[in-house]
């Protein structure tokens, strides 16, 4: 079992069922609203947790209903909320989810909250937790000054980064370059590298910068080409959680001491089986369910 932690953002997510998402200026009428425990960093750790890696959570929310919600949802996961602080400055992060009954497409608007709290203070305290992690993840739903004390403290110690720079934008090209391996999805490297196309990008980061394809699974550069790793063939009812399923497995599988490309299938199966399910959470796979997909 390896150790993981995640350094991130938890939060209340808020969804509405809408038959096509609205254009700019239209109203809708949804057909449903769900609550359910979400923010990138948290979902990570549900879903390396859920895949059996030892899990450990470093994040702030505030001390509202929502907050004890989120906590307890972690706690119920298996994560280790020790170094989760919590807050009287701010409300806890939510997230506004529209999600397309059409196509299973979604769009999405995150009010940071407690997550604008996680800053260098907070990496310093929980700094021994980063040391004896196998892998540790962080996304960019937190400030940028935090994602770099987390980086330089574990490139000081020698322990792998997974940085997934979601939401697009806003992380200096240095900040990216410190990770061990860096995830966007095909929107976030566009923002990121809006001159070049995507093998270009691949054949510059070789091994580090893995893209995620969505239904055409993931992407990278090995020795001298495009390394593709395709997706299954499946019926998505909600993509919402896909990228985070698929960073939280990948997690999970190389604190396992997988190699790279053992570790990607794994995270593709694992996505995989997310998409058929319900809500970002909701459709994280155990780890059984995913070995099963493998065989
Ligand atoms: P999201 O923001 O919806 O959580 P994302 O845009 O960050 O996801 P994607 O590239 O869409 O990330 O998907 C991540 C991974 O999830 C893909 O690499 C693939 O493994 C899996 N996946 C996503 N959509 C599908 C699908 N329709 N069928 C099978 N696998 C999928």
């Amino acid at each position: 079992m390896g150790k993981v932690t995640v350094v991130g953002s938890a939060a209340m997510d808020l969804t509405v069922h809408v038959h096509k998402r609205p254009a700019a200026g239209e109203t809708v009428i949804g057909s449903r609203l769900y609550l359910s425990p979400g923010g990138k960093g948290a979902n990570q750790a549900v879903a390396a947790a859920r895949l059996g890696a030892e899990t450990f959570f470093v994040g702030c929310i505030g001390k509202d209903g929502y907050g004890e919600m989120i906590r307890r949802n972690l706690l119920s996961q298996g994560v280790d909320v020790s170094w989760l602080e919590d807050t009287d400055a701010c409300g806890s992060g939510t997230a506004h989810i529209t999600l397309s009954e059409a196509d299973g497409d979604n769009s999405i608007v995150v009010i940071q909250g407690a997550n604008a709290l996680v800053n260098p203070d907070l990496v310093r305290r929980a700094a021994a937790r980063l040391k004896e992690s196998d892998v540790v993840l962080i996304q960019n739903e937190i400030p940028a000054d935090a994602i770099d004390s987390v980086l330089d403290c574990c490139r000081t110690c020698g322990v792998k980064t997974i940085l997934n720079p979601a939401p697009a934008g806003g992380l200096a090209p240095e900040t990216l370059l410190k990770a061990t391996w860096v995830i966007p999805n095909e929107h976030e490297l566009h923002a990121w590298f809006p001159e070049q196309n995507l093998e270009d990008v691949l054949k510059a980061y070789p091994g580090k910068v893995i893209v995620t394809l969505g239904e055409q699974g993931a992407v990278y550069w090995e020795k001298d080409a495009v390394v593709r790793i395709p997706s299954y063939k499946v019926e998505a009812i909600d993509t919402t959680g896909a990228g985070d399923t698929f960073v939280g497995a990948l997690g999970a599988a190389l604190s396992e001491g997988q190699p790279i490309k053992e570790a990607l299938r794994f995270a593709n199966a694992a996505a995989a089986l997310s998409v058929q399910q319900l809500g970002a959470q909701g459709g994280m796979p155990v780890r059984e369910e995913v070995e099963q997909l493998l065989k």
